[in-house]
């Protein structure tokens, strides 16, 4: 253990041992060695300036709405940003709208939430995504045909040594489920450019794509949201799954939804591992079935030393 190394650098609050289950959505995952919680960017910065100084490996999690954790937990410091580094605010009015700047550990339903009751229109297709702005920056996370790249127009990083810089999101290389940046890059904020639109308007698009979720997706039920990507031509990832017959398969507690095929749910005490070997069944019968191999868009945590074939899939770009 590193607890003597981390309190040269870090008074904060620390979790030593804690289970991951707490942290994700998927209700699944072993300890972490430690977890913190970083209040602000001056704080981050240190931390993760004095884990590389001792050479402890650091994971950045957001509300853990997309990453499925190894039964064997992770090795290093888990590093959560949560509430506290969660900050709203315009940072420039405009005639027809304006630019908000939000802390990456906003919560992405509360920032949905904030642009309607200031009538900014933009994000209402995000209504019903769990997670944190920063984790929804990182994975560019979309619905109904929209995504999270178009209405970014500057991302505030932070490098692997602690420095911050803005990028312009047109430089950036946003992609279908990723920002495009190398691993070990941190989001901090996102500058959100919104148009002006009446507030009830906007509270309606919302309602609306919320019912359209209510209807098509397993609700009040343990998952990670989508399992696989969407193949980029042809069939949705969930229609495959469908055609091959698996909705309702089960492996242990883990199971396919009935409702949307493209969820694996945790019906209640499942492990990650039976979560991967339904995911593997997955692979390989839609692969007999239509010959399309299906790429996670869960990321894995702690997978590598377990089954290194996971090493190719879903890592962090
Ligand atoms: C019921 C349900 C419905 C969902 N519906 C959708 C949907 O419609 N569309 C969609 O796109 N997704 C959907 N998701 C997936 C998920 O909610 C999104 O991907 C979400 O944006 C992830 O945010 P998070 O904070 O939970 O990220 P996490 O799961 O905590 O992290 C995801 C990845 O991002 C990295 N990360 C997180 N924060 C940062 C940061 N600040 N800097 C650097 N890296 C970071 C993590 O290391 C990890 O690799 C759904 C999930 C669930 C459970």
């Amino acid at each position: 253990m590193f607890n003597d190394g981390i309190a040269d650098f870090w008074n904060g609050e620390v979790h030593w041992n804690a289970s991951m289950a707490a942290y994700t959505t998927f209700k699944v995952g072993g300890p972490a060695e430690a977890i913190v919680f970083p209040r602000g960017r001056n704080e981050l910065s240190l931390l993760i300036q004095g884990l590389r100084k001792i050479n402890v490996p650091w994971h950045l999690l957001g509300r853990g709405s997309n990453v499925l954790v190894a039964d064997q937990g992770v090795k290093g410091v888990v590093i959560v940003l949560g509430r506290d580094y969660g900050a709203i605010e315009v940072d420039h009015q405009y005639a027809d709208g304006a630019l908000v700047r939000v802390e990456a550990g906003c919560g992405l339903g509360r920032l949905v939430n904030w642009t309607a009751r200031h009538g900014l229109s933009g994000l209402e297709f995000a209504v019903g995504i769990p997670g944190s702005v920063g984790g929804a920056i990182v994975m560019n996370a979309g619905a109904w045909q929209k995504e999270m790249k178009d209405v970014l127009a500057l991302v505030t990083v932070m490098n692997g040594r602690g420095c911050c810089s803005v990028k312009k999101t047109e430089e950036m290389h946003f992609a279908y489920r990723t920002w495009g940046e190398k691993k070990g890059i941190i989001a901090l904020e996102g500058y959100f450019r919104l148009q002006s639109d009446d507030p009830e308007t906007i509270r309606g698009r919302c309602v609306h794509y919320q019912e359209l979720r209510k209807e098509r997706q397993p609700h009040m039920v343990a998952s990670g949201g989508s399992f696989f990507k969407n193949p980029c031509k042809g069939k949705s990832a969930g229609q495959l799954i469908d055609e091959a017959g698996l909705k309702g398969v089960s492996v242990g507690a883990a199971m396919v939804s009935p409702v949307h095929a493209n969820f694996i749910v945790n019906t209640g005490g499942a492990t990650a591992g039976e979560i991967v070997l339904l995911m593997e069944l997955v692979q390989a019968k839609v692969k007999e079935q239509s010959g399309v191999w299906l790429e996670p868009e869960v990321r894995m945590l702690g997978m590598e030393c377990v089954m290194p074939s996971l090493r190719s899939l879903a890592v962090e770009e």
